[in-house]
């Protein structure tokens, strides 16, 4: 007799767990697992499947080059820095980002937060020694804590409904935010408030006036301005953790299909998007957008061979590749690459995370990258899509609308000695909000000159 899945359970969805997982934690308590991940099954979804269907759409429209995607936030949330004041920078400074690539390079912004969910990180190494103590390594908020002690250090699954509530709470206002007035482009002059003068914030400061004009002289005209009033702000993380990912996947009612309702966009990391890997496997079988992170050693083959699996039915909108390469080997790397996909002919979405090949240590001993490399990164990335005829679709950049000091340069010309004024991350060090502001006049530039 053969027994029909339970009402809800898709077949296949759990063979992943006879694969091999990258980057898990050892968790020493497998009974408060289980608990804690029957607990999440109840929760209610963070978004809906609706939602992730329009992403989708909209990110083919960035691969045929009729939009750009603008994907940004923190290396690793924590629990601690879900202040209502650090979510309304990062969500204006995403903002005003895509204000400037919108109005310098008349292209819709399908605008994207590494937000409300980006809390497990991939470590080099499982465990970390100082001075003689060797612990867990830190792996996000989500499976422990910073602090250098055998408690903090411990994996704990409570951690896993702490980082669901916080996830629920920044959507809360990412949602209050982008649909209560706050994101109206009526408004476009009062996101720069509070700011004092210097380049990035002057040019801001034009092109707010400018826009301004642009709206005075359409309501002149009797235009409606409701389009203007909210816009979308969609939630993204690295699809790291997958007893976490798991329990948060629910099956569609319109459909029948599963939808990991964590967020709306989930990535595969660099380190995890091995193609017998327990990761690629589970997220095969899911509907939502996927990203995944190509770094120097990805070939063409291997880029081929990840689309197999992960879009056997070649939907446009379903696969978007984020190259992370580094500003000295996009040029040589990425060609191949790109070519490869191109001649194959099934759509992907192509962004540049300049971020993750341009890692370097101070001389002062801090984990930092410089400004100017990842410009050149950016700009490498656009050079080699326009040399191949392909579409340069978006980027993925590690920001945070504070005044930290944690990338090297920028108009305010940060160095070495500075990066301690405000070196804040756990992890990878992020442009802060001037800097941001900065990559995105470049950028628009780039991109107007297509
Ligand atoms: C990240 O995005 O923080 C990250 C770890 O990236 P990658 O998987 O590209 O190394
Ligand atoms: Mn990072």
């Amino acid at each position: 007799m053969t027994v029909a899945p339970a009402p809800g359970v898709v077949e296949g969805l759990d063979a992943w767990r006879d694969l091999p997982a990258g980057q898990q934690p050892a968790w020493p308590d497998a009974d408060s697992l289980a608990r804690v991940t029957s607990r999440l099954e109840q929760l209610p979804p963070l978004v809906f499947a609706g939602e992730s269907d329009a992403l989708r759409a909209q990110l083919a429209a960035a691969g045929r080059g009729e939009a750009f995607l603008l994907q940004g936030g923190d290396c690793a949330e924590t629990f601690g820095e879900a202040t209502a004041d650090n979510i309304r920078n990062k969500i204006k400074t995403i903002l005003q980002m895509a204000v400037v690539l919108t109005y310098g390079a008349s292209l819709p912004v399908v605008k994207m937060g590494r937000m409300a969910g980006q809390y497990a990180k991939p470590r080099s190494s499982d465990s970390e020694t100082r001075d003689g103590v060797t612990l867990p390594a830190f792996r996000g908020d989500i499976i422990n804590g910073y602090d250098f002690t055998p408690e903090a250090r411990t994996p704990d699954p409570q951690r896993l409904l702490e980082a669901y509530h916080t996830s629920a709470s920044t959507l809360n206002l990412i949602r209050a935010f982008t649909t209560g007035g706050f994101a109206s482009l009526l408004r476009v002059h009062e996101w720069n408030r509070g700011f004092t003068a210097n380049p990035a914030y002057s040019r801001y400061e034009e092109i707010a006036a400018e826009i301004d004009r642009a709206i005075r002289f359409m309501a002149a005209c009797g235009a409606d301005f409701d389009a203007l009033r909210t816009v979308d702000l969609f939630s993204s993380h690295e699809g790291l953790l997958l007893d976490y990912e798991r329990p948060l996947t629910r099956i569609d009612s319109r459909t029948g299909q599963p939808y990991d309702c964590s967020a709306h966009f989930v990535w595969i990391g660099e380190r995890t998007r091995e193609l017998g890997g327990a990761h690629v496997d589970y997220f095969s079988r899911l509907r939502n957008p996927i990203g995944i992170k190509l770094g120097p050693t990805s070939s063409g083959d291997d880029a081929l061979a990840l689309m197999d699996k992960l879009n056997p039915t070649a939907e446009e909108g379903r696969i978007t590749f984020i190259t992370r390469m580094g500003a000295s080997k996009v040029r040589d790397l990425l060609p191949a690459l790109v070519e490869k996909v191109a001649a194959d002919g099934r759509p992907v979405t192509w962004v540049c995370d300049p971020m993750h090949g341009n890692g370097i240590t101070s001389a002062s001993g801090y984990k930092t990258r410089r400004f100017s490399d990842v410009m050149d990164e950016v700009t490498g990335f656009f050079e080699v899509h326009r040399a191949l005829g392909t579409v340069p679709g978006g980027l993925h950049i590690e920001l945070t609308g504070d005044d930290v000091t944690e990338v090297l340069g920028g108009s305010e010309e940060i160095d070495d000695e500075g990066l301690g004024r405000r070196y804040e991350t756990l992890v990878d060090p992020r442009l802060n909000h001037q800097q941001s502001l900065e990559l995105a006049f470049q950028v628009a530039e780039l991109l107007r000159a297509s």
